[in-house]
């Protein structure tokens, strides 16, 4: 079956005004739910959501589809009808034209509640009357009867053990009109809808219709008052049963006793005045000592009436709809009928259903201090929905509510998001500006790398030495001028298309001794100094060394040939050779006893020759 009350997603406009209204917390609201989501095991359908959520998305089970098919399916169904619809109807005429709009839908009778009213009046009487110092809590209201078994069921003992009138009615209507009948309660109470799925078998109510849900049935079938005969209610009439949608009408009816200083019954009607009175009566009761008589509101303006209705406009409605069935009332035939009945069963069981739960009081310290920081446990602004800071703590810790519904936490989380954008964008602004500031430094860096790299070129283009740099495939990276004219007219001519050789590769100007030294130097990252090759007709000298470790490698070459090259060699090998020769004449003269200056001399003659002779030195 679908659940009694239920949101439409689409529909709902996330404003919480139910979360507010409903009096159990039976409406969760979780962040991985995209809207409130009503949970069937805790809501005690009072239609309190129904009523304040503006956009209409909350809708109850819908019974007109259910009731019609019984009906077509040729069954007795048999209609009824609470006393509260002569407030709901006051736009039709006579009460005996809405018994034949609803005869007109096809119920095979059409009874009134109000009997039953005053079979369970009569029932109240007797059972006040011996009450043996025990006080009870009247159980007319199903809303108020769903809140003791789900949310006090420590009441359920004084919760009085009688059915409720419409019960009572379809019992005594099986007795009439046949065991195998069905029955539908029409009434402002969209709670009674679920007493269809309770009772005995001689009791039981198979639908529930709401007068609203009557109003569209009439629309559907075009069933319109002008077009009708009056007809009366099926018998077993009711008497001052007809009082009963006011709240106090009950009272009346079983001749309780309201008088404040004899009587020993309260009425109470309202959620607040619901919940404090049994609060109360459960704390209190040996103080009270009072019965009571409570209506989470009074019938006639439940939720299955229609909205924006007067509430003492409908009650007037009542009285005169009251009087008016008295003035023919036969009173005897009422009384035999009564006495009639009063033998069946009007007793019934209540069910400990408990719904609360209890988190752990460590939990809502934690949750207070979440939400208020403070801790504190106060009264709050309500804006929530919860009677107090604790008990939205409570919802919290129940998993019922979250944090972000208190307006406090969510300003308090905005000014603290707010704060850290704030910090991180001043962070962000200093990071801006110091890379900026880098962003400087790297191209002040990099335009004195340019330069310097400029006049490296520059130098290395106007050394006399050849000067290659190669990278991993022997491709010139950079050679000089020198180095070009060392290779020749080849050399020279590709120079002209490609200025440097860049790119070009070594080894197709190279003869494979050569480069193949550069390949040495890159594989085993070790530099060959002073390496003689003889290149053509030249004997050339190179020292290759590494720039970067298996990338790119270097090369001075120098033409052996070339004079101030041969003269510096000279000069340098001959030192060489008068440095190693002094240390072998040294030994010899320490062992001959001679000194090995004649041969010193000699070597010193020929490097002053050198040095001193620059244009002699051609062989
Ligand atoms: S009152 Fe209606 S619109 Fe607002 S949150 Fe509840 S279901 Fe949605
Ligand atoms: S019907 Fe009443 S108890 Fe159920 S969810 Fe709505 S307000 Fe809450």
């Amino acid at each position: 079956m679908k659940p009694l009350v239920e949101i439409i997603d689409h529909k709902c406009k996330l404003c919480y005004a139910c979360v507010r209204a409903c009096p159990v917390n039976a409406i969760q609201v979780r962040s991985d739910q995209a809207v409130p989501k009503i949970m069937p095991n805790r809501c005690i359908g009072c239609g309190s959501c129904i009523q304040v959520c503006s956009p209409e998305a909350i809708m109850y089970r819908d019974s007109k589809e259910e009731t019609m098919a019984m009906i077509k399916s040729g069954a007795s169904v048999i209609a009824l009808v609470d006393p509260s619809i002569s407030g709901e109807f006051p736009d039709v005429v006579d009460y005996r034209k809405f018994v034949q709009m609803i005869r007109s839908l096809g119920f095979s009778h059409v009874c009134e509640v109000s009997f039953g009213v005053d079979l369970i009046a009569k029932e109240y009487s007797q059972l006040f009357k011996d009450f043996k110092g025990k006080y009870y809590i009247m159980a007319n209201c199903p809303v108020v009867i769903g809140y003791i078994e789900k949310f006090q069921p420590e009441l359920i003992p004084n919760l009085a053990p009688l059915v409720s009138p419409a019960v009572a009615t379809a019992k005594v209507v099986r007795s009439k009109y046949g065991n195998d009948s069905k029955t539908v309660y029409i009434g402002p109470v969209i709670a009674s809808k679920n007493e269809s799925e309770m009772g005995d078998e001689d009791g039981k109510i198979n639908s529930s219709l709401t007068f609203l849900e009557l109003r569209e049935l009439f629309s559907e079938y075009n069933i319109d008052e002008k077009q009708l005969e009056f007809s009366d209610f099926d018998p077993p009439y009711g008497f001052t049963g007809a009082l009963f949608p006011i709240a106090n009408g009950i009272l009346q009816v079983a001749g309780l006793d309201e008088d404040l200083l004899t009587g020993n019954i309260t009425t109470v009607e309202g959620e607040r005045e619901m919940k404090a009175s049994l609060r109360q009566f459960q704390d209190e009761g040996d103080i009270i000592n009072s019965h009571f008589n409570i209506f989470y509101t009074e019938f006639l303006m439940g939720p299955g009436t229609s909205k924006n209705g007067k509430k003492y406009i409908r009650r007037a409605t009542v009285k005169s709809y009251a009087k008016k069935r008295l003035k023919k009332f036969k009173h005897d035939e009422w009384e035999k009928e009564l006495e009639e009945y009063s033998h069946l069963d009007f007793t019934r069981k209540f069910q400990n259903n408990d719904q609360r739960l209890y988190p752990t009081e460590e939990k809502v310290q934690q949750i207070l201090v979440e939400l208020r920081q403070d801790g504190r446990d106060d009264m709050g602004c309500g804006a929530c929905g919860y009677g107090s800071c604790r008990d939205f703590a409570v919802a919290i810790a129940k998993d019922l509510a979250t944090p972000e519904m208190c307006n406090h936490y969510t300003n308090r989380n905005r000014q603290n998001y707010i704060q850290s954008l704030k910090i991180s964008n001043d962070k962000l602004a200093q990071t801006e500006k110091a890379l900026r500031e880098s962003e400087l430094i790297a191209r002040k860096e990099k335009e004195a790398a340019k330069e310097a790299s400029e006049i490296t070129t520059a130098m290395l283009h106007k050394l006399p030495s050849a000067i290659v740099i190669l990278d991993e495939k022997l491709k010139i990276l950079q050679a000089n001028e020198t180095f070009i004219e060392m290779l020749g007219d080849e050399a020279r001519e590709i120079n002209e298309i490609i200025p440097g050789l860049v790119g070009a590769d070594l080894k197709t100007l190279l003869p494979y001794n050569f480069y193949n030294l550069f390949s040495y130097v890159l594989i085993n990252n070790e530099s060959v100094q002073n390496r003689d090759i003889s290149f053509g007709d030249k004997l050339l000298n190179l020292s290759a060394f590494v720039i970067r470790k298996g990338k790119i490698v270097g090369a001075v070459v120098r033409d052996m040939g070339a004079p101030e090259v041969r003269k510096e060699e000279v000069i340098k090998r001959v030192t060489e050779a008068i440095d190693k020769n002094l240390s072998l004449v040294q030994q010899i003269a320490f062992l001959l006893g001679e000194g090995a200056s004649e041969t010193e001399r000699m070597l010193h003659s020929i490097i002053e020759f050198y040095k001193t002779n620059p244009r002699k030195d051609k062989p």
